[in-house]
């Protein structure tokens, strides 16, 4: 077990990081924030601060000297030059980042355990985009495997022609089958060093623009009725890794059950009601997982608990959205409101 005032470290720079610092500070632990980037927002709010590269050997062999546990909050971080952290535990485990960091590996992965996944065909060349649109067959999306995010990297193939034009640029892409989906929902677990699992309720996630735009618990019917087999499956996801700490499942609620979208090994934007609306939130879970503590209770604050992100420059409205004295407004602190940035979130408890 890691007692409060010892340090964690956290690799990734960004909002997932932020509020990891924050819950961890609650508990009483010091953070140290490790990115290669200046504007490390975690960082604010963090002990100690390393910017460095990833492959900076020496830099991160520092860090992890100055940490009890390292976790990350960004799941591309490169696998390889984690060696450098040593006998430092990394929580959860390099296995988790190298299956969710490729979108072919995580369906493998998922579907080997029993999961379903919209079907899918590998794209590397021109002439595999063609068998593609045969095995797979229109419509479809042609994702990039690696470092896609938020809808970036992703090209909607509605039909034949529309792969007409596209320029492949040679680094591995999928091509997924087009799911027909009445609802999208996510299933957030937490495991701890002893094995045990506690869930969320699952969120009923809408999406605009490929970018999460909200989040609302509970669920309509139609998920409601899919999360206890989603569920069975995350868990044997997280005990087939080994998981420590916070695991995101992405499902598409279908007429015939849940189909596995993608993983996240980390806390998730779809888990942000969980700090209000949960008596525990997925941030505090996660730093209680990786110290060894005891997790603690996931049940609803409130009846109903809807979470909207604030992207773009939503975030000058601040002020309106701090005039309806329900609204629980989390800004990230991002300097530059750039078109489809998340600058911040809004949890709104309902009774
Ligand atoms: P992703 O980056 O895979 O999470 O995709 C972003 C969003 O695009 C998802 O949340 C869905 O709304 C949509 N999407 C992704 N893959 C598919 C698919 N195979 N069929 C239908 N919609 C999809």
């Amino acid at each position: 077990m890691i007692p409060p005032g010892e340090t964690i470290g956290i690799l990734g720079g960004g909002q997932l990081g932020r509020m990891l610092a924050m819950a961890a500070a609650r508990l009483g632990y010091r953070c140290h924030v490790y990115a290669p980037e200046a504007e490390a927002i975690a960082a604010e709010v963090c002990a100690q601060f390393t910017q460095a590269a990833w492959d900076d050997a020496e830099a991160m062999a520092a860090f992890a000297a100055d940490c009890a546990v390292v976790t990350y909050e960004f799941e591309n971080v490169p696998v390889a030059p984690l060696k450098a952290l040593g006998q430092v535990p990394l929580l959860p485990g390099a296995h988790a980042l190298e299956v969710a960091q490729d979108r072919l590996s995580e369906k493998r992965f998922v579907a080997d355990l029993g999961g379903v996944t919209a079907p899918f065909h590998v794209v590397d060349t021109a002439g595999d985009l063609a068998e593609a649109l045969v095995s797979v067959g229109s419509p479809g999306i042609l994702k990039t495997r690696r470092e896609g995010y938020d809808g970036k990297g992703q090209w909607r193939i509605m039909a034949d022609h529309d792969a007409d034009g596209i320029a492949l640029s040679g680094e591995p892409l999928l091509f997924e089958g087009f799911i027909h989906f009445t609802s999208e929902f996510s299933v957030i677990l937490c495991r701890g060093q002893d094995g045990r699992i506690v869930f969320w309720d699952s969120a009923e996630n809408t999406h605009e623009g490929g970018i999460l735009a909200r989040s609302v618990v509970p669920a309509g019917e139609q998920v409601l009725a899919q999360v206890p087999a989603a569920r069975e499956l995350a868990a044997r996801v997280a005990d087939a890794l080994g998981y420590v700490g916070v695991l995101t499942l992405e499902f598409f609620a279908t007429a015939a059950g849940p189909v596995f979208n993608e993983m996240a090994p980390r806390v998730h934007n779809s888990g942000h009601w969980t700090i209000e609306g949960a008596l525990t939130s997925q941030f505090e879970n996660h730093i209680r997982a990786i110290c060894g503590l005891p997790l603690g209770a996931t049940d609803l604050a409130a009846p109903h608990v809807e979470m909207r992100n604030v992207i773009g420059d939503a975030a000058e409205d601040w002020d309106t959205i701090l005039a309806d004295p329900a609204n629980h407004l989390h800004l990230y602190g991002k300097a530059a409101a750039r078109p489809g940035r998340k600058m911040g979130h809004v949890t709104r408890l309902g009774w």
